[in-house]
């Protein structure tokens, strides 16, 4: 055993299940500690997520304490104050996994440069991806673009090689204290009143996060092909947030998936989303250029509108399309939005509303709690058309016949709309054409009318799409 102070520097990765770097300090040294850089600016414009981050801050730390590791949280400006910080205590090795981010990946660069000069232990491990986020290229060495056949080289990839092994991470026999400096979790707690409700819908913790991928596996996955696309069922698996923060490894549910013995066409499409993601960081790492802007430059002339009152009646859930109000009302609530109706939500804002993808993106990156910096930016360039393997823009969603097809029974609209709930099935999805008087409700008043129209917004953002190519 290393008799200096092995540190796990704790980032997206809040488990004690395939986290290879707190498993290697608790194997290869006595004395273990985890610290947490908290980079308050990180969580200005991802306010729900710092609710996150406070409960999973909480629940890790019990998780730790069996484990005989303290968590100590160090309040920083950057990662680089927050080395410095520790940098002044030489007896020690620091441990971590990778983010597949670009910001990240830059930094891990640099901090080492920084502890070699020190003379300070460090190793770097795998992160929550199938594969790194580079090793997927074409055979002619450039990256991928569309989706399917980055998935069938990356998926093939994927089973061909050594899994890595399930590290455990071993009991320590005391727990140590490091930093002079740490907070107590309390500090992180958001003071908005936001944050109470999510209490009702989310436990952020390890143990939940494997309890409800399991129940999926259960009861949901066999119907998941056609269940995801209907946002008034639980059909999807709801793991984003404890992705996002790393409750559990990606290579965990893929394992949990491999025991269903009679794997169905819904095991097949839950396997090709988690494809998605991985076809995500790869995009952001080989084109980091899309993390700023249009992948597709051409859209860098769109004649986006700049439109704050559609903008607040978009993020408020009031535009008068009960599909996409449902939506931002679902995320408001809950910090969570199917996935249909994120694409819904977001082609309404990009198509007819015109306005620039980057303000929905900013807005969910705020909003949600399985904000991730790869999928949100390739979903929204996605919708907008400007990424890879993207939407066409010309192809505008009806949210009206999206809602119809999709919420036939109005069971989502009715849930997050309550002020249309006594309206007849074939106006749940436009309101505005009831002929009828209907108690408590009153277009204009009680629900508002559509802020654009629906053909009038299409036509001109095929118009706009069109100045494009001029
Ligand atoms: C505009 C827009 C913004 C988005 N922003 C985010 C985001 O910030 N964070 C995020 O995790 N996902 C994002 N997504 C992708 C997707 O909507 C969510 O991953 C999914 O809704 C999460 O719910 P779930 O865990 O029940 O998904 P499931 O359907 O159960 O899928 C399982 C997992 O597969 C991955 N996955 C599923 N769909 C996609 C997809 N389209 N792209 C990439 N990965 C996918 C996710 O990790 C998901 O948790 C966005 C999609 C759009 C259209």
């Amino acid at each position: 055993m290393d008799s200096r102070i092995g540190i796990f520097w704790l980032r997206e990765d809040f488990r004690l299940t395939r986290n290879d770097a707190l498993a290697y300090a608790s194997q290869n040294h006595e004395k273990v500690i985890t610290i947490y850089f908290y980079k308050k600016k990180l969580f200005e414009d991802r306010r729900a997520q710092k609710w996150w981050l406070f409960k999973s801050l909480e629940n890790f730390k019990n998780d730790l304490d069996k484990k005989n590791i303290n968590l100590e949280i160090i309040e920083c400006e950057s990662y680089q104050e927050g080395f410095k910080t520790i940098l002044n205590q030489k007896n020690f090795s620091i441990y971590w996994n990778k983010i597949y981010e670009p910001n990240y990946l830059n930094f891990d660069q640099k901090i080492s440069n920084l502890l070699l000069e020190n003379k300070i232990e460090y190793k770097i491990f795998k992160g929550n991806l199938l594969n790194e986020a580079n090793e997927i290229k074409k055979n002619d060495g450039t990256p991928f673009k569309v989706f399917t056949p980055f998935w069938k080289t990356a998926e093939k990839y994927y089973l061909d090689k050594d899994h890595h092994k399930k590290n455990t991470v071993k009991s320590k026999s005391s727990k140590i204290n490091f930093s002079k400096n740490s907070i107590k979790i309390n500090n992180i707690l958001p003071k908005i009143k936001w944050y109470p409700k999510f209490e009702k819908y989310w436990k952020p913790s390890e143990s939940e996060a494997l309890l409800n991928i399991r129940e999926f596996i259960k009861n949901e996955i066999s119907d998941y092909g056609s269940n995801r696309d209907i946002p008034g069922v639980k059909g999807t698996s709801k793991i984003s947030p404890y992705l996002a923060f790393g409750q559990i490894h990606v290579e965990t549910i893929w394992e949990e998936t491999q025991k269903i013995e009679r794997k169905s066409n819904g095991y097949r499409k839950y396997i090709n989303e988690l494809g998605w993601r991985e076809f995500s960081h790869s995009l952001i790492n080989y084109f980091p250029q899309m993390l700023k802007g249009n992948l597709r430059k051409e859209f860098d002339k769109f004649p986006w509108q700049n439109n704050k009152k559609h903008l607040n009646a978009w993020k408020q859930g009031l535009t008068g399309y009960p599909i996409v109000d449902a939506g931002m009302r679902e995320l408001y609530e809950t910090g969570w939005m199917h996935n249909r109706v994120r694409m819904i939500t977001a082609s309404f804002l990009v198509k007819h509303l015109r306005i620039n993808w980057t303000e929905g993106e900013k807005f969910f990156r705020d909003s949600l709690l399985d904000f991730n910096e790869a999928n949100n930016v390739a979903g929204w360039q996605w919708v907008a058309g400007c990424g890879a393997d993207a939407a066409p823009y010309f192809r505008i969603f009806n949210p009206i016949l999206q809602g119809e097809k999709f919420d036939p029974e109005g069971n989502y609209v009715k849930k997050w709309i309550p002020e249309i709930s006594n309206l007849p099935k074939e106006f749940l999805h436009k309101p505005w054409e009831l002929d009828l008087s209907v108690k408590g409700f009153e277009l204009g008043k009680t629900y508002p009318k559509p802020i654009v129209i629906h053909e009038e917004a299409r036509n001109e953002a095929l118009k706009a799409f069109k100045s494009l190519k001029k």
